[in-house]
């Protein structure tokens, strides 16, 4: 590494002091330069630059491939390399977690790894002389890439700290034969934030494919769907009132995600599905109910139809589904009418439900394009690099479910950058034979078991809540929390307003996360988490015409009479899940990319002291520095030392014959005085001072 050419310094651990003031100073110099990449160590700190930077063409992909991390000024495709070595010369699996806000960048830093990856393999072969093997890592190449544009559209949305804000939690596999080419992968997807299918807060959107579809589509696909291109039109995506984002081109976006659905080879029939159930959301969301004479009816016929014509299913099934549900009580089958705002209530658990499953489905549909079998992973003795790149951690005016999940999936992150990082270091101390010294974090288990603790965390105490349905209200689950939980720590409930605080109407309560302090609101918690729809809809489904829709809804298969077993909650599912994931990174070498967001204007140039300050702070990114150094500045392997200071003495230069790389490394730093400095681990050599780390280099320099 070149540091004395470097602005400010490029590894953090080489600051002179390490406090939080440094770190500042070195992180907002770097920024203000153009650099937006720094490391600690090995894991790489990103501050968002909010503007197009030319660092990421073939020449950057040039210097990094292949080289070490302190070869090259800091970037994250060193990072990607880094990972990408480890995967192809040990066989290992490994990940790239990459954490930080919402805005931070982990979206563009996950797209920017995987073209980096898709740049580095397979090349030296000219397309039109690909083998039919090279053709499929083209191929699988394409599709991973190409996948993104479709997930975006279904999965990402304007929210009010993000344009392109990820709904969804993504962690990607890709797998590598034993040349280090990819043959294929498999995307996990979490909780995908379905409420805004029906409802978003105001200067929001809906999920992009919407806009996409109204104002990107040709005329006759948006006939064939009964839809005008006024956005304005259509409930569930006007709520916002944000229909136009400056950063957004929903037109062009509409042509790439089509010419991304042929490259996943979507057939005609897979897109027909795709726009009619999105179409039919919109027609469901302007259906309104009325009653009339006692009974209750939709209020526009023609909407019915326009729903039932592009779920392929009966008109009339489609309208008793909205308007009563169908029961089997003692043996008998009975039909119940909804009431108005059960209607309501029913149209929208169906436009998410339906929504959620598509989104499901087309997760499916992209992983079978790529899917490796066991039988070729064996043959390839494939390994595999994961990448991950969740929600980041949000809060908003009003924070329900979704956040509350949201953050508790951060805080997992959280916790398992501490449990690695920390574990690491201090195995590779006493891998290396080297006294380690402790330095304390903030441990955020306390929140994770706060939210996740059998029994007695908010997961556990809302399950208990929605096994009681129809008795307990959203108040009385807040009064369970708050009687179980009042003495921790990181939990508190609050009055709602100060207005209303005569009324003693309690609907909200705080946790402390590592974050910051997010209040939630307890309305709709209930019956977010256990998710239910009517049975009604999912028989309809079932019988769809459509066998994509059908495939979907394999439960609506069973009859009424028999009965259901109760199905886990949200809260639950999304618990275990991140359980599993968890586990799974935990068995993986990981490397990490810190995302930073360097303001709330979207402005490349403002650095907000006090906003960098605080995600600094919560990332733990100083005690990061701390524990990296722990007197130590700089480790390194002796074969990679020796073969970079070799020439700095007359006694291993140009080799060094008289014994081992250990012995090399240590002649060098005999002949020039800095063995006080260093420590002799098995394998590397740890140096403490960063002035010595200068002065190698310099004298490097000086030949
Ligand atoms: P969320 O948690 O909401 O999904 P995120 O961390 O994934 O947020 P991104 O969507 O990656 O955030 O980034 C937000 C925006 O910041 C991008 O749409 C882009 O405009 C800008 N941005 C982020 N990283 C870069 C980059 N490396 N180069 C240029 N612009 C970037
Ligand atoms: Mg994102």
């Amino acid at each position: 590494m070149t540091i004395q050419k470097e602005i400010g310094v490029g590894d953090f651990v080489l600051l002179d002091k390490i406090d939080l003031d440094s770190f500042m100073k070195n992180l907002e110099l770097r920024f203000k330069h153009g650099k937006i990449y720094t490391y600690i160590g090995e894991v790489c700190v990103s501050v968002n630059p909010y503007r197009t930077m030319n660092i990421y063409d073939s020449n950057y992909v040039n210097q990094y491939k292949g080289r070490e991390l302190f070869e090259n000024p800091p970037h994250i495709f060193a990072i990607a390399d880094a990972a990408h070595k480890v995967m192809k010369k040990q066989g290992r699996d490994t990940c790239i977690v990459i954490s930080g806000e919402s805005g931070s960048g982990k979206t563009e830093a996950s797209k920017i790894i995987m073209k980096y990856i898709a740049a580095v393999t397979n090349i030296g072969v000219s397309p039109d002389k690909y083998s039919g093997g090279q053709k499929e890592i083209e191929r699988v190449k394409n599709v991973l890439i190409q996948s993104n544009s479709i997930l975006e559209a279904f999965g990402n949305a304007k929210t009010n700290r993000n344009d392109n804000s990820s709904r969804f939690g993504k962690y990607m596999d890709i797998h590598f034969d034993f040349k280090g080419d990819p043959i294929g992968g498999h995307i996990n997807k979490y909780l995908l934030e379905k409420s805004r299918v029906i409802y978003q807060q105001g200067g929001e959107r809906n999920f992009h494919c919407f806009y996409q579809l109204l104002l990107g589509a040709p005329d006759s696909l948006l006939q064939n769907l009964n839809l005008t291109r006024n956005t304005d039109h259509y409930f569930y995506i006007k709520q916002g009132q944000a229909a136009k984002v400056d950063s957004i081109n929903d037109k062009n976006d509409f042509r790439e995600v089509t010419s991304s659905l042929h490259t996943l080879e979507f057939t005609k029939s897979d897109e027909e599905t795709l726009w009619n159930v999105v179409g039919a959301i919109l027609h469901l969301g302007n259906l309104e109910f009325i009653t009339e004479e006692d009974q209750l009816r939709v209020k526009d016929h023609k909407m019915v139809q326009n729903v039932a014509v592009l779920l392929k299913v009966p008109e009339d099934e489609l309208q008793n589904a909205l308007c009563e549900r169908v029961i089997a009580a003692h043996g008998d089958i009975m039909r119940k009418e909804h009431t108005q705002s059960e209607a309501t209530y029913g149209r929208d658990a169906l436009a998410k439900a339906i929504y959620d499953r598509l989104f499901t489905w087309i997760v499916t549909r992209i992983n079978s394009a790529i899917a490796v079998d066991e039988a070729s992973r064996k043959q390839f003795q494939s390994s595999l690099i994961g990448v991950l790149d969740i929600y980041g951690f949000e809060i908003f005016d009003n924070n329900s479910f979704e956040q509350f999940c949201i953050n508790y999936c951060n805080e997992k992150l959280q916790q398992l950058f501490i449990e690695l990082v920390l574990k690491q270091e201090q195995e590779e101390y006493q891998k290396e034979g080297i006294e380690w010294t402790h330095i304390d974090y903030f441990n955020n288990q306390i929140i994770c078991e706060l939210v996740d603790a059998p029994h007695k965390g908010i997961l556990a105490i809302m399950d208990e809540a929605c096994l009681n349905v129809g008795k307990v209200t959203d108040e009385m689950l807040l009064e369970a929390m708050d009687k179980k939980l009042k003495d921790h720590k990181h939990y508190s409930s609050r009055q709602t307003k100060p207005a209303e605080k005569t009324l003693k109407h309690k609907v909200h309560f705080k946790i402390t996360h590592y974050a910051g302090d997010v209040t939630y609101s307890i309305n709709g918690f209930l019956d977010k988490n256990k998710d239910p729809l009517f049975q009604d809809f999912k028989r309809l489904l079932y019988h769809s015409k459509d066998p994509n829709l059908k495939s979907m809804w394999p439960e609506g298969a069973q009859h009424i009479s028999e009965t259901t077993k109760r199905p886990q909650t949200a809260g639950t599912l999304f618990k275990n899940s991140m359980a599993a994931l968890v586990q799974n990174l935990m068995n993986k070498e990981p490397h990490y990319v810190r995302c930073i967001k360097p303001n709330e204007l979207k402005s490349p140039t403002h650095f907000n002291e006090e906003r960098v300050r605080h995600q600094v702070c919560y990332l733990g990114l100083v005690e990061n520095v701390r524990v990296r150094r722990a007197g130590f500045v700089y480790r390194q392997r002796y074969d990679i030392f020796l073969k970079r200071y070799k020439m700095i003495s007359q006694f291993t230069w140009p080799n060094f014959r008289s014994g081992t790389d250990k012995d090399g490394v240590k002649v060098i730093m005999d002949e020039h005085k800095f063995s006080n400095d260093v420590k002799y681990g098995h394998t590397k050599i740890f140096i403490r001072s960063p002035k010595t780390l200068f002065a190698l280099e310099a004298a490097r320099n000086e030949l």
